[in-house]
């Protein structure tokens, strides 16, 4: 258990520290290390790179993935997790059992982590970027349109905004599972708006595909965690799964997981339905695994706060004149580090236990 005089060794103030310290850890937990870089640039000019750490024997048969930062901000408690999760290997807390191997991969989207957005270098949600083989990078939520003009507005600053007010009747014209499911869903067709997935799949994802390739030949079963931030209640974790309420894979998942697990379904609970999340659309690749896609999401604020901070950070980015190093410093980017991050000692007491119970867990499923 992580108190809270010890969080500071596992929360880091930025990208390069966050890099440095996983690789420390990770070359202490005797992993094989993989850093792929990406052809974009950091605020200090610095490489940035998918950092992935491997343990366990080669060809293993079955496989525990973690991943974290496709969120680039929610790299930061995603890191600390990681960090803590190779510590407790090299202290000998946690054994990588037989013919398994473990890959923990830091930060999917480090060029948002580096430059404290939720996108990647395209504007892109990367959590919308990995669609299935054959789907076009095309089309968006049948709705979105009407709140196109609400949710990213073309100039950098209004003076009568009127957010709360304007979100409150969206809400009540849609009801609001309707607006989360057009807002979330992801759109492919306004590369400066929110909640944009991409023309094509982008360079990390790119490049994380080919690692999976090369290490999951021999693989027959896997479970997947994806580590997010900034959906449910505070500082609580909903197990997010794709099975369908009802279906016998669901309440299996129940039983190994706890009531934790959510369907993705936006009537029955905190989530929504995507197109181009990572799990799936790499899941649908390798196709003889057994997989079990787990996505972990941390409660941070309410979602109308979550939003209007995204719509902020967007909107300045898009349409301000703020110089591209300038904006690290922006409120806007510093809000959106809270919304994801917490600077609550409570919360990442709370994340840092669940983060690695939720590993644990997994590892006795597989
Ligand atoms: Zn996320």
């Amino acid at each position: 258990m992580v108190t809270k005089d010890e969080l500071w060794r596992y929360f880091s103030p930025d990208y390069v520290i966050a890099r440095q310290r996983f690789l420390d850890a990770a070359e202490q937990a005797g992993a094989k290390v993989t850093s792929i870089p990406i052809s974009v640039r950091g605020p200090s000019d610095e490489i940035l790179t998918i950092d992935v750490a491997y343990i366990g024997v080669e060809n293993p048969s079955r496989m525990l993935i973690h991943t974290s930062g496709v969120h680039g901000v929610e790299g930061f408690p995603g890191s600390a997790n990681q960090i803590r999760l190779l510590e407790r290997l090299s202290a000998g807390e946690l054994q990588v059992p037989d013919d398994t191997g473990l890959v923990v991969a830091h930060s999917i989207n480090p060029y948002g982590f580096a430059w404290l957005r939720r996108v990647n270098e395209d504007n892109a949600d990367l959590n919308r970027n990995f669609l299935p083989p054959g789907e076009p990078y095309a089309g968006e939520p049948d709705r979105y349109h009407e709140l196109d003009g609400f949710l990213n507005p073309r100039t950098y600053k209004s003076p009568l905004d009127m957010f709360t007010l304007r979100a409150a009747w969206v809400m009540l014209k849609m009801g609001f599972n309707v607006a989360k499911q057009t807002i979330a869903e992801g759109q492919f067709e306004r590369p400066k708006s929110m909640n944009y997935g991409g023309h094509q799949m982008s360079e990390g994802p790119k490049l994380w595909l080919e690692y999976l390739t090369d290490v999951l030949p021999s693989v027959k079963r896997a479970v997947w965690i994806d580590f997010h931030t900034g959906l449910g209640p505070f500082g609580e974790d909903s197990l997010l799964v794709s099975n369908e309420l009802g279906e016998e894979s669901f309440s299996s998942l129940t039983t190994r997981y706890g009531s934790r697990i959510q369907p993705l379904d936006p009537d029955a609970g905190v989530a929504y339905r995507i197109r181009g999340g990572m799990l799936e659309g790499l899941a649908a690749r390798f196709t003889d695994i057994d997989w079990t896609l787990i996505t972990q999401e941390f409660g941070t604020y309410k979602p109308v706060k979550v939003i209007k901070t995204l719509r902020a950070e967007n909107r300045m980015t898009q349409w301000s004149n703020i110089g591209k190093r300038e904006r690290l410093h922006s409120t806007e980017r510093l809000m959106l580090v809270e919304i994801f991050s917490p600077k609550s000692d409570k919360w990442r007491v709370m994340i840092m236990d669940r983060g690695q119970a939720l590993i644990d867990d997994a590892l006795a499923d597989l």
